[in-house]
């Protein structure tokens, strides 16, 4: 296992990488955008590709032996399988359709993880110039500020951040707006950043209190993330209220208040039920 002293420059370089890949972002934001379609819904342009050689190209250049699972790269050769090795997990642009949009929710996401584990995190918003850091052990924080998960103990007074993934077969749709459906009674309101790093962020400052997610793109929308709520006092969990596990494509986060009320909640709008 990697000291503290390691870690700390682990975060320094990741920070690094983020800044100068968020730079790209920042320039590309208010530009004509190249938009091609992976998906029916699912956008990539130039600044995805360019964000992820830089960030790889310089994490490499520090750590030429460690593993690397990037977006784009698996969007082109498959993703790797995660292994116990210090593995970086990078989303070289999260929010794509927000930045092809210019509604300023992108940001770069970079996870390490070390024996599968989430160990550093920084998640990069060029745009509102809010850099959100986590290192295990060492807590969460906000622009060098430390960060704390919200105390709210009632769903009822609750903000739940969710997203509506880019699957739009009728199945699909029809668990995400029922299991909306079930959870708008119970909780004061809802919002959709279209970035699952930066909601799981909003988490891990108290913005927001209840954050459930199925079916994202990959290991890459959470490594980053996950870190930084657990440091700020928060809890990642499977919106089952299992193991959270990084490669499975779900996750929820709360408060050690909310977490069993919320996962009554998630169980009787019938999600934890999807695949
Ligand atoms: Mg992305
Ligand atoms: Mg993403």
């Amino acid at each position: 296992m990697a000291d503290n002293g390691s870690l700390s420059e682990f975060l320094a370089v990741a920070v690094d990488a983020a800044k100068s890949a968020g730079e790209i972002i920042r320039k590309g934001f208010h530009e004509k955008k190249n938009v091609e379609h992976k998906g029916q819904v699912d956008l990539v342009t130039e600044t995805d590709k360019a964000c992820e050689d830089l960030i790889f190209n310089h994490l490499k250049k520090y750590y030429p032996e460690h593993k690397f699972i990037g977006e784009e790269t698996s969007a082109a050769c498959g993703t790797s399988e995660l292994t116990d090795h210090p593995t970086w997990i990078v989303d070289p642009l999260d929010g794509t359709i927000n930045f092809v949009h210019g509604y300023p929710f992108v940001c770069v996401s970079i996870g390490l993880t070390i024996g599968k584990v989430p160990t550093v995190g920084v998640v990069y918003n060029p745009i509102l110039n809010e850099l959100f850091t986590g290192i295990r052990g060492q807590g969460a924080f906000l622009n060098g500020d430390p960060i704390k998960a919200s105390s709210q103990s009632e769903l009822v007074k609750s903000l739940l951040v969710t997203e509506v993934g880019s699957e739009r077969d009728k199945s699909t749709v029809d668990a995400a707006t029922n299991e909306i459906n079930s959870l708008l009674f119970k909780v004061r309101s809802l919002r959709m950043n279209g970035s699952l790093a930066l909601s799981l962020c909003s988490i891990a400052c108290g913005r927001t209190d209840l954050l459930c997610m199925i079916g994202f793109g990959g290991p890459w929308d959470v490594a980053g993330g996950a870190i930084i709520v657990q440091e700020a006092g928060g809890l990642v969990f499977d919106p089952s209220g299992g193991d959270f596990d990084i490669m499975s494509q779900r996750v929820a986060a709360t408060n050690a208040h909310l977490k069993d009320l919320f996962t009554d909640a998630l169980m009787e709008s019938g999600i934890t039920q999807q695949p």
